[in-house]
């Protein structure tokens, strides 16, 4: 992973400075089972951030999903005082894959794969005492499939179970209004201005601007107009975001925002 600036995130809670000082990290993995416990005399969420490694164009990284989940847990973390664990680096992504000898990069696993991973990691969890797990999900396709492991968990355990969905082009949610290209350039997919824009704010060395350009996805000949996606294929198709843009910001602030909402 590269290093990206460090940078305060805002905190909304208050009057919990003696518990906040117990914990040097909220990372669980950071920390000793001592720290758990004592924990786990007060709360009982943990978030588990999950999304994919899979190709954005030429110029995002494989890891743009997994960055949007992991700044996103890490900013709820600080904000309201709660355990996350590392991320789930890898999800359902097949669409990803293209052709062999490729080199795209993408990774891949089933969707059985990825509801036992998702159901082994909960299940630890509640093991010891978390009794909320709140699925921090940076990865659109991964919606498609976890609906058995999360009834699963919820009917097995009794268990608060919860899952993010992220915000795209057909569910803008709080993003309404916020991205600035038009909506013919579909703002909102894969490795367009939102993402574009969220990498940048992680960390501005892992966006390459130069070797953004546009392409529409194309249907073959054979099929209707009507199966035209209406969507980005994998690249930026203009360079009106930069790192300065207001609504990158404001974009993760927002989500944040929706996210502490349900807790
Ligand atoms: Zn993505």
């Amino acid at each position: 992973m590269a290093k990206h600036p460090i940078r305060k995130f805002q905190r909304l809670t208050t009057g919990d400075d003696a518990f906040r000082a117990k914990f040097r990290s909220w990372d669980m993995t950071e920390l000793s089972y001592v720290d758990i416990r004592e924990y786990l005399k007060d709360k009982d969420t943990v978030l588990v951030p999950m999304a994919s490694t899979e190709q954005h164009g030429p110029h995002l990284p494989l890891y743009t999903d997994t960055i949007t989940a992991i700044e996103v847990a890490q900013r709820v973390s600080e904000a309201i005082g709660v355990f996350h664990t590392p991320p789930i680096w890898t999800g359902y992504s097949p669409q990803h894959m293209h052709l062999p000898g490729e080199g795209r990069g993408t990774i891949t696993i089933k969707a059985s794969t990825l509801n036992a991973l998702m159901y082994d990691v909960a299940r630890s969890l509640i093991h010891h005492g978390f009794n909320r797990i709140i699925f921090i999900n940076g990865h659109g396709s991964n919606t498609k499939v976890v609906d058995p492991v999360l009834r699963k968990l919820r009917y097995e355990t009794g268990a608060l179970i919860g899952f993010v969905r992220p915000y795209m082009e057909r569910y803008v949610g709080v993003l309404e209004g916020l991205m600035e290209n038009p909506p013919e350039e579909t703002p909102g997919w894969h490795s367009s201005e939102l993402e574009t824009s969220q990498d940048m704010a992680y960390d501005p060395d892992l966006v390459r601007m130069e070797r953004a350009y546009p392409e529409m996805a194309h249907i073959p000949s054979f099929l209707p107009k009507s199966f035209q996606k209406k969507m980005m294929e994998c690249q930026m198709w203009n360079s009106k975001v930069t790192n300065t843009s207001p609504s990158q910001w404001i974009i993760m602030n927002l989500w944040n925002q929706e996210l502490l909402e349900i807790q």
